[in-house]
């Protein structure tokens, strides 16, 4: 009997697996039919100066505007997009409107900063296929930064900095976006020509008002280390005004959330003004 149930589980399990792949099979024909339609789009939403709001850049969030299951988040869709490898042409639609945007913003200092996902990350010809659009749109370099995570270093870390420091040479700046949640090994970081690390947004919810617990020891150990490296930090995800004075206590001094501006479509960023 036990053997029968068992097998049974195995089945349910066998089902499920089915049914994923299916959803997949789903989402990834409905991908490549939106990548034709131009269905992906950035959203900006501002990286502000702590002390007073003041825009500094923005960052480039990917949605996917589906034609009937309305507006999707990468939550929705972004490991699909990796595992079948479509991401590179997602992103590069990203950033091709994105660079078409940056002329338009209100401020013409501000940088967006773009995601880069680990895989495209490592491809040898990022750089240079980079500048070629920044060229086509005609945007300086200094107008946008790169951001990854630290899953892009780990596997070919030599072949990463050589991005990192090529990019660094024609003007784009890289943040290690999520810093804390990933392998974080501290030992590596100086190796890499990182202008900003991105504290994540799981330190910022957890940190209390009279920085006692793990939350704000930690966001205090990157502020050091950051210091010391020579980098920027950004605090992400900042929702009220107490973690807002928190960050500040702890020296950090620049940061994006809620608190000050939800992620909006960089359409409306540009023709608003
Ligand atoms: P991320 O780069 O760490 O982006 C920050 C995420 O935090 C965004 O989620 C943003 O909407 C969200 N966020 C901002 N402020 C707050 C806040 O105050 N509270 C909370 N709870 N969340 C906040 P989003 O837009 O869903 O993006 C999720 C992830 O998808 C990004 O994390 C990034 O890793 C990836 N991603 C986004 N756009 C792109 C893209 O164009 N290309 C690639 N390859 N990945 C992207
Ligand atoms: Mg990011
Ligand atoms: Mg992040
Ligand atoms: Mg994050």
């Amino acid at each position: 009997r036990a053997k029968a149930r068992g097998r049974q589980r195995y089945e349910l399990f066998d089902e499920q697996l089915r049914l994923e792949a299916l959803n997949m099979l789903d989402l990834e024909s409905e991908m490549r039919r939106a990548l034709t339609r131009s269905e992906f789009e950035p959203f900006l939403q501002p990286i502000v100066r702590l002390a007073d709001g003041a825009v500094l850049g923005y960052e480039a969030l990917l949605r996917w505007r589906h034609a009937s299951r309305g507006l999707l988040l990468p939550a929705d869709f972004l490991a699909v997009a990796e595992d079948t490898g479509n991401i590179e042409q997602i992103d590069w639609q990203i950033y091709e409107q994105v660079f078409s945007a940056i002329p338009g913003l209100e401020d013409a200092q501000a940088y967006v900063s773009i995601n880069v996902s680990a895989r495209h990350f490592r491809a040898p010809n990022l750089t240079a296929s980079l500048l070629d659009l920044l060229r086509a749109y005609q945007v300086h370099p200094s107008r946008v930064r790169i951001e990854v995570t630290e899953g892009a270093l780990l596997q070919d870390p030599e072949q990463a900095a050589r991005t990192m420091l090529s990019l660094r040479d024609a003007g784009v700046l890289t943040s290690l976006d999520d810093f804390g949640t990933g392998y974080s090994s501290l030992s590596y970081l100086h190796r890499f020509p990182l202008h900003s690390l991105k504290i994540d947004r799981s330190f910022v919810a957890e940190l209390k008002s009279d920085l006692s617990g793990s939350a704000a020891a930690v966001v205090r150990a990157i502020r050091a280390l950051a210091g010391s490296l020579g980098m920027e930090v950004i605090a992400e995800g900042i929702e009220t005004t107490a973690q807002c004075d928190a960050l500040m206590r702890l020296d950090c001094s620049i940061g994006q959330g809620f608190l000050f501006a939800l992620p909006r479509p960089a359409l409306e960023l540009t023709l608003a003004s």
